[in-house]
């Protein structure tokens, strides 16, 4: 295997590059009469000029290339983020969502102009409801975090209105970070149920915690170890026995497309992250999508606006009757609603079907290459992505699951989840999706096995890792805490 090469160093900042004496422009003669601005301004003016950077066209155009070659994205090479479904985002939905009639729509358009986006809403809503299982969907919420804030304001509002508000949430130890959090800024009170042995929710200990206080429960199916709960109906059954609800966090739904659906799994509601399943583009915290589909019992309390197909067949807004409310302005992320709608159109029914599929092979495949080198703590076909653990690595060679991610990025992968699910020690969360093909998922294969070895050989080597990034290790608390986003011109 050939070994990684030094990238460049990164170049300093614009302001840094070229003198403020340096004349890259030529403006053209004046054409006016030229006035003493300070005059004109009644002395209004900055004393000294701007510290404006200045450097020619072609230096401009190599700094802004720089930068976005420095960043690391689904189109620069393989990013197998388990739960994140970092999925190639095809082109052609990029087109759809930059033709003139949505890019150039505006939120206070009258709706009888704008008729195209509002009947694409519908249909986007449609199939969702159909790949989902469900009646109801509202398009709004801005990312799957906000779903499910949404959903769990849905489920309150409708204990609110049968007289029999509840306290608690249930949710399993393998969840991700958004479940407790949505749960506390409802306003509930979070009760950890533990995975048992096969990776599923702990029936005994379900059922030991249910009771008529339990407002829902929060489950991800398949969950974050990449299993489908084998008792799935058994926990929707008993949640509903108690008079709870059961919210299923859909963040996973690309493993099930055309295959299952949540809705016939006994679920009340779902978040869809468009970002995740449908091909829409996510991270740097860019806009994503979070629809929420709710069975036909919730939907009087979606948010509102919803769009409506009216009886003329034209389309209009409505608002649920006993709806919580606004949770975004206007319509929502209008252009990723495109982008997603167009992912489905160009797929069809069978195509999301075969998705699944793919991503799942994908997932199997990977995972049985990788089986001896690293440790498999669950052992079962996997959905969409597998969750490995490097506790032996750590064991035996003082080699860190960390030290492993560092050493993919010499390889020019993006590292998998790390850390992730909480219940892995070590772990190491992989979801290769269903747009890499054989010979990216090989490749990957084979740097791990080769950072398995290289653990062995030179555990420094690793712990050193990465060495041919721009910059190494980070303090990525002290980014946080301190974080230096301003440019000063004499800091
Ligand atoms: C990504 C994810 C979320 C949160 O979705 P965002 O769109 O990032 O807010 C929730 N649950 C699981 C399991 C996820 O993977």
């Amino acid at each position: 295997m050939s070994q990684p090469t030094a990238q460049p160093l990164t170049g300093r900042l614009i302001f840094e590059k070229g003198t403020r004496e340096s004349r890259c422009i030529e403006p053209p003669a004046l054409d006016v009469p030229e006035i003493d601005l300070a005059e004109a301004l009644d002395g209004a003016v900055r004393a000294e000029p701007p510290a404006l950077a200045a450097v020619t066209e072609v230096d401009i155009a190599r700094h802004y290339e720089h930068l976005a070659s420095a960043n690391f994205g689904v189109d620069t090479g393989f990013y197998p983020l388990g739960s994140c479904t970092m999925k190639y985002n095809a082109k052609v939905a990029e087109q759809a969502c930059r033709l003139p009639g949505f890019a150039g729509a505006h939120p206070y358009q009258p709706e009888e102009t704008a008729q195209g986006v509002l009947e694409l809403m519908a249909g986007l809503a449609d199939a969702l409801a159909e790949v989902a299982g469900f009646p109801a969907v509202t398009l709004a919420p801005a990312a799957g975090a906000h779903g499910e804030l949404t959903a769990l304001m849905c489920f309150r509002a409708y204990h609110a209105a049968n007289g029999d508000p509840r306290r608690r949430v249930i949710i399993p130890d393998s969840a991700h970070g958004t479940n407790p959090a949505t749960v506390a800024m409802c306003g509930y009170e979070v009760t950890t149920v533990p995975s048992d042995a096969r990776g599923g929710v702990d029936m005994d200990a379900l059922r030991a915690t249910l009771d008529t206080d339990v407002a829902a429960l929060m489950l991800t199916n398949p969950n974050t170890l990449g299993l489908f709960d084998e008792n799935i109906l058994a926990i929707t059954e008993a949640v509903h026995a108690v008079g709870a609800l059961a919210y299923c966090d859909g963040a996973n739904l690309n493993a099930i497309l055309g295959k299952s659906r949540p809705g016939d799994m006994g679920f009340d509601a779902l978040h869809i992250n468009l970002h995740k399943t449908f091909g829409t583009p996510h991270g740097g915290g860019g806009p994503g999508a979070g629809p929420v589909c709710v069975t036909d019992a919730l939907a009087p309390y979606l948010p509102g606006p919803l769009v409506e197909r009216r009886d003329d067949g034209t389309f209009g807004l409505t608002w649920p009757e006993r709806s919580i409310g606004r949770v975004r302005s206007f319509l929502g992320n209008v252009g990723v609603l495109v982008r997603a709608y167009a992912y489905i159109r160009a797929l069809g029914g069978d195509g999301l079907a075969a998705v699944s599929e793919q991503a799942v092979l994908s997932a199997n495949y990977l995972k049985e290459r990788l089986r001896g080198a690293y440790e498999l703590p669950y052992d079962r076909t996997c959905m969409h992505e597998f969750v490995l653990s490097g506790r032996r690595l750590r064991k035996e060679h003082g080699v860190r699951t960390l030290d492993v991610a560092k050493r993919l990025l010499d390889y020019g992968i993006h590292p998998p989840t790390v850390y992730f699910p909480l219940i892995v020690e070590e772990a190491i969360m992989i979801e290769p999706t269903e747009t890499e093909g054989l010979e990216t998922l090989d490749r990957f294969a084979e740097v791990m096995l080769r950072i398995a070895e290289e653990a062995a050989e030179n555990p420094d080597l690793l712990h050193e890792a990465p060495l041919t990034t721009p910059v190494r290790r980070l303090d990525e608390a002290r980014a946080v805490k301190q974080p230096d986003l301003a440019w000063r011109p004499d800091a």
